[in-house]
């Protein structure tokens, strides 16, 4: 395993792009999909939109907290856990800050597998931590879980899991992942980043969430940025024992939940319609995306998420550029191509674009 101590911000990224109104300007673009944070293409929950719209008439009002009681007791109810399980975060990405924070000192070896979310490497930046960084495997770009466990010391934290994981796409089953989990010493914490699990072809048997009772060590995060399409209200939350909760708690020096997202929120884990169409398009649009791109010769990674990962066997800065033009953007800063799974008519426009660059460049 490669360990080493962060001197400077790490630079695991390289940022890439431009913003869409530059785009647009430069090639003179109407349209521009954006096939690049993994953001729901279909707007946000109808219910969630009603109740955020309401919600901004109380907008003069300090938040009142007992509407995050009841938040936190629907989603003690959707997860079979008590609310004394969940902390409520602005977005999963606060959710892992404040775990990065309640758990890393300085000098902890903390575990990343990479390519990662990137802002996992800036959490233990931050803390001081040390990152070790476990690549996933050559062949299917799944979590190597023997190097991952090879790679545990005595000076072993944190270790952060993706699943599906996010560049990669790839997901490992319930009971693989937990069989992994349960091989740590109790005193590293396992975060396990659930952003994507809704879109897995079964996500109560992938969840760790069932598994919490027993495994003390593990906190789950969650998002309603993907599913509920709610990115921009920044609502996510944690779900561990009531220790590590605490713990969490009390890293989160400052209130900061808004009454529009805690409403926003409340109302989205109704929308049982919103739900549906969300998850079975992304399923028959990812099938479409991984149909045609593996039948152009490109590799595809086995996706479990609402994004998908390709090789296409270029630069992918070049394929980001190169793609502007026909009004698409994706992600072109990891290894391979990250692209977000939009609706028919945007994964349509993005494969009649890589087939046109393709004769283009024949
Ligand atoms: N984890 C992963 C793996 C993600 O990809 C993202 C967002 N792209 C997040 C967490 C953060 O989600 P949120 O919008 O809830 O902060």
């Amino acid at each position: 395993a490669q360990s080493y101590a962060l001197k400077k911000a790490p630079s695991t990224v390289i940022p890439v792009g431009i913003s869409i109104k530059a785009a647009k300007e430069k090639y003179g673009l109407d349209t521009l999909y954006k096939l690049a944070s993994n953001e729901n293409p279909y707007g946000v929950s109808p219910k969630a939109l009603e109740a955020m719209a309401a919600a901004l008439n109380d907008c003069h009002l300090y938040p009142d907290s007992t509407r995050d009681t009841v938040l936190k007791n629907k989603l003690a109810a959707k997860h079979d856990m008590l609310p004394e399980n969940i902390m409520i975060t602005c977005g999963a990405a606060n959710a892992l800050a404040f775990a990065g924070e309640a758990f890393i000192k300085p000098g902890n070896e903390c575990i990343i597998t990479s390519p990662a979310y990137p802002p996992y490497y800036y959490i233990v930046y931050k803390n001081n931590g040390t990152i070790v960084d476990i690549p996933s495997r050559k062949d299917d770009m799944k979590l190597d879980t023997e190097a991952v466990l090879n790679a545990v010391t005595d000076k072993t934290r944190l270790v952060f899991v993706c699943n599906p994981n996010n560049p990669t796409s790839t997901c490992l089953s319930g009971d693989e992942l937990y069989s992994f989990i349960q091989k740590f010493p109790k005193d590293v914490i396992v975060v396990v980043d659930e952003a994507y699990i809704d879109f897995t072809d079964d996500p109560e048997n992938t969840t760790m969430v069932s598994r919490l009772k027993d495994q003390p060590n593990m906190v789950v995060v969650r998002t309603f940025s993907k599913l509920y399409g709610m990115a921009g209200i920044r609502m996510g939350y944690a779900l561990a024992c009531p220790e590590i909760i605490g713990y969490m708690n009390k890293a989160m020096a400052a209130r900061s939940l808004n009454t529009v997202g805690i409403e926003g929120a409340i109302a989205a884990l109704d929308d049982e319609e919103f739900r549906l169409k969300t998850v079975n398009s992304n399923r028959d649009e990812r099938t479409y995306l991984t149909d045609e791109f593996t039948a152009l010769g490109y590799r595809v990674y086995e996706s479990q998420a609402n994004f998908i990962y390709v090789d296409f066997g270029c630069s992918c800065h070049d394929l980001y550029f190169a793609l502007l033009p026909y009004g698409v953007m994706i992600r072109g800063d990891f290894p391979y191509a990250r692209i977000s799974i939009g609706t028919h008519i945007q994964n349509e426009t993005l494969v009649n674009a890589v087939k046109d660059l393709r004769e283009k460049n024949e």
